[in-house]
């Protein structure tokens, strides 16, 4: 009787065992889904590429494009921390043109379109941190709001104004460059006038903040692999354009290669997120 006993108990010990190995198993499986751990380290620029700062208002579908100021602050710290330098366009301009190296962990803050949260909110924590940030604007939306978006998908918000531009740019912590006049689908219009969207943001950009824009960011990312368009953006007098497509850049860039890719930072990117997009060029599959 003991000794069925004994049996009994050393079987049902085994079974919570294999079944603690089985959720084991689990966990780690689905801790290595959602971040990409396992990837490869790479080698390369790294370019964040954020939008809204802030908490996504009712009724938005594109949440994923909002991080609170909270999470923000984190990323900006876990990069001082880190001993990350933050650029501005024109570092990159002076070293692309001048052939000199980049500091060996250089990063780019990105904001795209020109939002008035990226005054009200990132450009205070860049500002007491001590880092640099880039905004890629659209033109034809300062001061008015983000119209290209469906308000029944993604509501309008304030865009910021050019008072709150240049007084971010005159702070020394923003610099801009041109997410064309009106944030086209590029490939979607004649090739005239989608050289017209990038030709004719540059020079009133140039005209508003009087410097040179020498970044450009293809919105939605399309046009960035369409050889027409991507010619026409060079032909601009862009010295960088920037794609929407996820990973890392080498340095030196191969302009003539492809555009620069970024790495989108989504409202759920925690730090974890951030040191794998950083070193990997993605953190999630
Ligand atoms: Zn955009």
């Amino acid at each position: 009787m003991k000794f069925i006993k004994r049996r009994r108990q050393n079987w049902l010990n085994r079974r919570s065992m294999a079944s603690s190995i089985a959720v084991l198993v689990l966990a780690v499986l689905a801790f290595s889904a959602r971040w990409a751990w396992w990837r490869g380290k790479k080698p390369g620029l790294c370019v964040l590429c954020y939008h809204k700062i802030g908490v996504p208002p009712a009724g938005s579908k594109l949440k994923d494009l909002w991080v609170s100021p909270e999470r923000f602050r984190a990323h900006v710290k876990y990069l001082l921390d880190h001993g990350y330098t933050t650029l501005f366009f024109s570092d990159l301009k002076k070293a692309f043109d001048s052939g000199a190296e980049l500091p060996a962990k250089s990063v780019l803050i990105t904001f795209d379109d020109g939002y008035e949260n990226n005054y009200t909110l990132a450009w205070p924590i860049l500002k007491e941190l001590g880092a640099k940030g880039n905004i890629f604007v659209v033109y034809n939306t300062i001061a008015k709001a983000n119209l290209w978006h469906n308000p029944a998908s993604e509501p309008w918000v304030n865009m910021a104004t050019l008072a709150q531009l240049k007084e971010m740019q005159e702070s020394g912590v923003m610099e801009y460059g041109s997410h064309t006049m009106n944030h086209p689908h590029l490939s979607a219009l004649k090739l005239e006038d989608a050289a017209w969207e990038m030709e004719e943001s540059k020079r009133q950009l140039e005209a508003a903040f009087g410097s040179e824009m020498c970044a450009f960011a293809y919105p939605y990312g399309d046009g960035a692999y369409a050889p027409a368009i991507r010619a026409r953006a060079l032909a601009a007098g862009y010295t960088f354009d920037f794609s929407f497509l996820q990973g890392k850049t080498l340095w030196p860039w191969d302009r003539a290669g492809g555009p620069i890719d970024r790495l989108f930072i989504r409202r759920g990117d925690n730090n974890l997120d951030l040191a794998l997009h950083l070193s990997r060029g993605a953190s999630r599959l």
